[in-house]
């Protein structure tokens, strides 16, 4: 049996598409960094001058708390655009890794970091669900 796979246009035709999300993930993180320091910096500021903006401090603390964390997804994001690339370069990128599969091209320019097939992503979600 020959392993299924995308042929080299289309692969390439998905390295850009990687590519050019990893641009706009590296944009976005260096975004959220500048933010996060500016956050920072103001709530020290704020902190010193009046106790009675407690309040403000509180939500600027929510507010850094979900800059944080949006960073934190964006860079595991990263990691799997990178591990996509990884696997555009060995020729096994488009491929469901647990049935072997071709995953629908519509599927893969919606989500480019996509590993498994819908069917199997299903059975994958209820899995995580049980856990
Ligand atoms: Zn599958």
């Amino acid at each position: 049996m020959v392993a299924k796979k995308y042929n080299k246009t289309t692969l390439k035709k998905f390295r850009e598409l990687l590519l050019s999300e990893r641009r706009q993930i590296v944009e976005d993180l260096d975004y959220q960094k500048s933010e996060l320091n500016k956050t920072i910096t103001d709530g020290t500021g704020e902190l010193s001058s009046a106790t009675y903006h407690m309040a403000d401090v509180g939500t600027d603390m929510a507010e850094r708390e979900k800059t944080s964390m949006f960073a934190h997804r964006q860079a595991k994001y990263l990691s799997d655009v990178d591990e996509a690339l990884g696997r555009v370069d060995n020729e096994t990128y488009g491929v469901c890794i647990i049935c072997g599969d071709l995953i629908e091209e519509g599927r893969l320019i919606a989500a480019p970091i996509a590993k498994y097939h819908v069917p199997c992503k299903e059975t994958q979600n209820q899995r995580n669900h049980n856990q």
